[in-house]
């Protein structure tokens, strides 16, 4: 905007010619009143300062409104690209993960479910050993002990004996026809 040189006058006087940008300091400080009149070149007439006062305010108010819309539509571009930043993340995060649990697990045949491991039955062989251990305790508990401690110990040679017979199994539905995914050459077990 160009800065205008605007001829102020009161009761009929011209009291002063000032810089459009000095005129509302001046209207503020009350040495241009709204009751004054002004001019500048183009108009055909004097005009009343009230009239400029509302006129600026009005300019300053639009001016105002488009950078409040323009920063309003920056905000929202920034946030949309950022969603769109983050889905295509989480996109490829989630892809890798998806990619990971598949080349990882194992697919039941039988029930469908997914699993990292088969249940192993030779793991049982440890627990039957502990069972041996622990029945041969019971010798030292008079009767009861004694009534108990063949199961207890026959349980545990069980145990270890079915761990040698059953093979791997789905840990849900304890069925044996489980696949993995093509393409894994891990071995089952890491032993
Ligand atoms: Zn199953």
């Amino acid at each position: 905007m160009a800065d205008e040189l605007i001829t102020i006058s009161r009761d009929g006087n011209e009291t002063g010619k000032y810089l459009e940008s000095d005129l509302m300091m001046l209207i503020e400080q009350k040495k241009v009143l709204p009751t004054d009149h002004y001019w500048k070149e183009g108009m055909t007439s004097w005009g009343l300062i009230s009239q400029f006062i509302a006129m600026r305010k009005e300019a300053a108010r639009q001016v105002k409104a488009a950078a409040d819309a323009e920063a309003a539509r920056l905000k929202k571009e920034a946030a949309d690209q950022e969603k769109a930043k983050k889905a295509a993340q989480d996109a490829v995060v989630e892809a890798e993960a998806k990619r990971r649990v598949e080349a990882l697990t194992f697919t039941c045949n039988c029930c469908q479910s997914r699993f990292i491991k088969p249940f192993n039955p030779e793991s049982e062989a440890g627990d039957g050993a502990v069972e041996i251990f622990l029945g041969s305790l019971l010798i030292f508990i008079p009767i009861i002990g004694w009534l108990f401690m063949p199961f207890v110990i026959l349980r545990g040679f069980a145990k270890i004996i079915a761990s040698r017979i059953k093979t791997p199994h789905c840990p849900s539905c304890r069925s044996s026809n489980f696949s993995r995914r093509e393409g894994s050459d891990k071995s089952v077990f890491s032993n």
